[in-house]
């Protein structure tokens, strides 16, 4: 027979705990306070809720577990990034980065374990999919770094990216499910508006987004603007190119009139000639939009290399004149390797490989 499992307490909602309390014989008001204690208050124990009944704490116990995220392995860069290896109650680990600069303390977090896409620059795609992240799992990731941003540099945490491990928009719902608890008043309060989900642009999901009117940033890993280089980059867009991104961008626009940013890495000999950067141009034509360019962040021996600066200049100059906001990004993070697309659990292969 099997030992039937508890239930994670905080896979419920707070109406599903007043339907739990309510079934016991209890008060409704007890959700309440527990749910604060839960999500406000991140308590990892039922026996530090103080508030609340030793009878009703057992009651809990016998029902329930608190699955807690825990940080495994903390990294500091020279430049002050952090890097948090966190392990999951099912020894999985993802990886989350606290971006420190002068004006912002944002943290990136990761959707889910490894990643199912296969875009072939990028350190997280050789993990393959292991699973989705639950909500509880995202949120733990933001109030890890929150706590950090407060114990190391005393500021809060003002922005939150999703920019880790995973694909946002194929988990979908508990994405969403973790941004409701992150920016509702139970659970972090912090303004939509500081987050930016960022995805390799899944038409379809773009466009429930739009219908659902989803009142935070939308990023789009774009790389190129010429179906044939893109698919080169990332598989995906075999199977939607860009005229059906597009589309879905425009249906965006016109029900969030929220401005969009492509993400773009320049690489030599791929991208990195002024075909390329015109026909970005063309592309970022489709709705008001900006462009990052992200520095390439090696991850192995590999075919891949950062362009020149003069290929860098040339893009910024044409995407200006052409009247297209242009930021180049500079890399942080990486000699822990803790940039963009290097997040792979480096620590734990390397633990493994040891152990071997
Ligand atoms: N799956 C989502 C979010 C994760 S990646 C997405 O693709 O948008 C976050 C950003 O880092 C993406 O723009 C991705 O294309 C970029 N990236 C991946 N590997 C990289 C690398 N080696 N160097 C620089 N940027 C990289």
């Amino acid at each position: 027979m099997q030992v039937p499992t508890k239930t994670d307490i905080r896979q419920l909602s707070l109406a599903e705990l007043e339907a739990f309390f309510i079934a016991q014989g209890d008060k409704k008001f007890r959700a309440k306070q527990v749910y604060d204690w839960l999500w406000n208050k991140s308590l990892k124990n039922f026996d530090d809720m103080t508030n609340i009944s030793l009878s009703t704490r057992e009651m809990l116990k016998a029902h329930f577990v608190i699955n807690h995220v825990r940080v495994d392995v903390m990294q500091h860069s020279v430049d002050g990034t952090i890097k948090n290896a966190v392990k999951l109650h099912d020894d999985k680990i993802v990886e989350s980065v606290l971006i420190p600069t002068e004006k912002r303390i944002t943290a990136c977090v990761s959707s889910q374990v490894g990643c199912s896409l296969d875009c072939n620059f990028c350190a997280t795609a050789r993990l393959k999919r292991m699973r989705n992240l639950q909500p509880d799992e995202i949120y733990d990731q933001v109030v890890a770094i929150k706590e950090e941003a407060e114990q190391f540099f005393q500021r809060p945490l003002t922005n939150i990216v999703f920019m880790g491990m995973g694909e946002p928009l194929l988990n979908y719902a508990n994405v969403l499910a973790a941004i409701e608890k992150i920016t509702s008043p139970e659970g972090l309060g912090m303004a939509p508006r500081r987050i930016t989900l960022s995805t390799v642009g899944i038409p379809k999901m773009i466009r429930r987004m739009a219908d659902e009117e989803v009142k935070f940033n939308l990023a789009v890993s774009l790389h190129s603007a010429i179906n044939e280089t893109r698919s080169r980059l990332m598989p995906i867009n075999d199977k939607s190119p860009l005229e059906e991104l597009a589309e879905a961008l425009v249906y965006w626009y016109q029900k969030t009139q929220r401005r969009v940013t492509y993400e773009y890495v320049i690489w030599q000999g791929i991208n990195d000639d002024e075909r390329h950067a015109r026909a970005l141009v063309k592309f970022c034509r489709h709705i008001p939009s900006k462009v990052n360019i992200i520095q390439y962040n090696p991850i192995d021996e590999g075919d891949f290399r950062q362009a020149a600066q003069e290929a860098v200049d040339m893009y910024v100059r044409i995407l200006e004149e052409n009247g297209i906001v242009a930021k180049v990004r500079r890399s942080r993070g990486q000699d822990i390797d803790a940039a963009c697309g290097q997040l792979a659990n480096k620590n734990e292969v390397a633990t493994l490989v040891e152990k071997k």
